[in-house]
């Protein structure tokens, strides 16, 4: 419950908070004007601050020049007002509205600030063009379920501080202006005046700057940390967003997911969702890339991704057995029973577009009839066994619709992941209100990168490798090559988004120094670039991981909000600009002068 505010010439109460319980007494209140409804030769106003919206009332017979004042009265105007807190009439009671049992009978009003008319209504929950409310952010600040995002973002971080700071965790802030770490993504540049032709890049993470901490003895580090990545913006991503970031020294994988349980189950609570109570499940990385396709899984539903391709190895059928019998890479056919379902022709073409864009070839597809027999393109291609194995493998009943991909291992995975997210939400397979949350562990360490011709670290370079003996530099160094490391990774998934991503660390500077060569540093490279990080870690570094986690996307799950820009105060559009302020803009030639700098490219119109 809010403590009711310092009595001032403006206010001593909130809005929001005015029931029953204070009928008979008097209240001053401030606020806008949420609208203003005139019958009965009554005056009716709804007055909105933060806490809420409390009805005021103006009578003729309360003063001429008062009721022609709050005839005056229009949207977003800034009052002051005192009266009467009277309970309403029984018929007139609003129980929509937690003030709706009293009104505020005025009896003096002072004008603050007059508005001119908002660019669109603030009192009501018409959709609303999303530049449109960009552009007037702070309007649109007013409507109240960005205030409830506000809120809830607030209680989150709040719960977090506290959750943390009882487990002596300590808030250490890092530098924004730093040099590059590497998450995978381009860094936005700050050039430097002082030292012309230098930049400094914005973090896309404080990971290094964690690491040194756990190097320096502080054990038990979080921040709520602001970072940077300059990617292409996909529909719901943000050049600059909020992490818990945290990081932990003498811990193996167990003790940090440990505190992140118990921590998250006290955030999903503040949403009030249903959700698993924690310990959550853990899934291996290979085991939700066969089944789901992806290592986000979303298994709200089911559609799960089965490999026939045994059950096809001797197939006639051409596309079948080139794919089964490439060796390199290798192929594979997998396929989702989609169900008893009539789907015409159509919508299938539009199913095989999905999973051609998704990387397939093509997209096969069944319906078993009742003697077991498929209508199919491809029936005549298949023995009677091959259609039984695959049905019996399947689970499949008559009626059931059939999918399948044949390609490698990598193109089957993804277009039948986007298959099933797509059938999810064109069948309306999600049921309301339900979360599910998981672990996804064991990831590989590296990805091959054929353009490169070297590998990338799959999540960053500071992870831990393991072979299949041990974590030693030794251990590695006898594996079947880096290809062979897995990483102590975890991912938190909760319905297909990855809340959060984390591992043990490399403290050995002998095995980062192998898996910088791996990604293609040699010792010199590394030097210049994390020169920093190998000096630490040869002064005693204490074996340490962590993880972060998305603020933004936490509190949009908890408030069932799409878009994570309805959660955050002042958001960028997909294109990465700000519609409010005009960000990015161009810069005078002074300036740039003074950082040494010569702009290659005429700037493109500012995107408003
Ligand atoms: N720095 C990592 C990230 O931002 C998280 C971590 O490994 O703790 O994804």
């Amino acid at each position: 419950m809010r403590s009711a505010p310092r009595a001032n010439p403006y206010r001593d109460s909130w809005s929001g908070d005015l029931g029953a319980e204070h009928a008979g007494s008097a209240a001053r209140v401030s606020g806008w004007v949420h609208n203003r409804r005139d019958h009965g030769g009554l005056i009716f106003v709804d007055l909105r601050d933060r806490s809420g919206i409390v009805q005021l009332v103006f009578h003729p017979e309360n003063g001429a020049e008062l009721f022609a004042a709050a005839e005056r009265l229009r949207a977003e105007y800034v009052v002051s007002v005192a009266g009467d807190v009277l309970r309403r009439e029984s018929g007139q009671v609003n129980p929509n509205l937690a003030t709706g049992e009293i009104e505020i009978q005025v009896g003096e009003m002072t004008l603050l600030a007059e508005s001119q008319t908002p660019p669109f209504p603030l009192d009501s929950d018409v959709e609303l063009d999303e530049m449109l409310r960009l552009r007037h952010r702070t309007l649109d600040l007013r409507r109240r379920p960005m205030v409830d995002a506000l809120v809830l973002r607030h209680e989150v971080v709040r719960t977090i501080r506290e959750t943390l700071s009882d487990q002596d965790f300590l808030e250490v802030e890092t530098p924004i202006l730093t040099k590059s770490t590497p998450e995978g993504a381009r860094d936005f540049l700050v050039p430097s005046r002082l030292q012309p032709g230098s930049f400094y890049a914005l973090p896309q993470s404080p990971q290094l700057f964690k690491q040194l901490l756990m190097v320096a003895g502080y054990e038990r580090y979080f921040q709520i940390a602001r970072c940077f990545r300059d990617e292409d913006l996909r529909a719901d991503r943000q050049p600059e967003f909020t992490q818990l970031d945290l990081e932990m020294s003498f811990v193996e994988e167990d003790d940090i997911i440990d505190v992140n349980e118990r921590l998250m189950a006290n955030v999903f609570q503040l949403g009030g969702i249903d959700i698993q109570a924690p310990p959550y499940e853990r899934m291996g990385y290979a085991e939700a890339m066969l089944r789901f396709g992806t290592d986000r899984p979303d298994r709200r539903f089911g559609l799960e991704i089965a490999d026939v391709s045994e059950h096809l190895r001797g197939s006639e059928f051409k596309v079948f057995s080139s794919v089964l019998n490439q060796a390199h890479p290798p192929g594979v056919v997998r396929a989702i029973n989609a169900g008893a379902r009539e789907v015409p022709r159509k919508e299938l073409d539009e199913l095989t577009e999905v999973a051609k864009r998704a990387g397939a070839g093509g997209l096969v597809w069944a319906f078993v009839q009742e003697d077991g027999t498929w209508r199919s393109p491809i029936a005549k291609f298949l023995s009677v066994e091959e259609i039984a194995a695959v049905t019996g493998a399947l689970d499949a009943k008559p009626g059931d619709l059939l999918l399948a991909v044949a390609d490698t291992v990598a193109v089957a995975a993804n277009a039948l992941g986007t298959l099933r997210l797509e059938l999810a939400a064109r069948w309306d397979l999600v049921a309301a209100g339900r979360h599910d949350v998981l672990w996804i562990v064991d990831f590989p360490m590296f990805g091959y990168n054929e353009d490169e011709d070297r590998w990338d670290a799959l999540h960053h370079p500071f992870s831990a490798p393991t072979a299949p003996t041990g974590n030693t530099a030794a251990d590695l160094a006898a594996a079947d090559g880096p290809g062979s490391w897995l990483s102590r990774n975890y991912d938190l998934v909760c319905d297909g988004w990855e809340l959060g991503g984390g591992s043990i660390r490399i403290h050995d500077p002998a095995v980062q120094l192998m898996v910088f060569e791996a990604i293609g540093l040699d010792e010199a490279e590394a030097d210049t670039r994390f020169g920093f990080l190998l000096e630490a870690l040869r002064f005693g570094a204490p074996p340490h991981g962590g993880i972060a986690f998305g603020i933004d996307r936490i509190v949009a799950l908890l408030l069932g909000r799409e878009s994570i820009r309805d959660v955050i105060a002042f958001p960028k559009t997909a294109s990465g600009s700000d519609p409010l302020t005009g960000a990015p803009a161009q810069v005078d030639a002074r300036q740039l002068r003074e950082l040494g700098l010569r702009s290659a490219v005429t700037p493109a119109a500012p995107a408003r």
